[in-house]
This record gives C-alpha cells, structure tokens and sequence, in this order.
C-alpha cells in the first residue's frame, strides 16, 4: 500500500479532526403507541415494527399482546 508522499501539517491534521462530531440517534415515535423509539428497531413498549407485532412484550399497559 502506497503511503503519503508529504507529512501533514498539525494544523491540518487537527483541523481535520476538529470536525468530528458523535452522531444524534435517530428517534422516531412509533405508530403503533405513539411512544419514541429508536428508527429501524422493534418499538420496545408495544413489540410492533413495520405495523405487525414482532416481538412479545409482557407489560401492564400491553395486556391484549
Ligand atoms: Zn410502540
């Protein structure tokens, strides 16, 4: 593997990490309860994705699961 012909600065090198941010989660509310979960992920209050149930939650307020 080839490597770099010239050192890079440190400003450089610093400004490039100065850039780096920590991405926000994505937070959606789910359909099915209204509740915020995690976009792509099971809603874990009520068990529903992609508006069937798929996994089983055993909770007070999701008796009719
Ligand atoms: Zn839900």
């Amino acid at each position: 593997m080839p490597t770099p012909t010239r050192k890079h600065a440190r400003s450089r090198r610093d400004k490039r990490r100065a850039n780096w941010r920590l991405s926000i989660p994505a937070i959606v509310s789910c359909p099915q309860c209204a509740r915020p979960v995690l976009a792509h992920h099971a809603c874990l209050a009520c068990g529903y994705y992609r508006g069937r149930q798929v996994i089983t939650v055993r909770s007070k307020d999701s008796a009719k699961a």
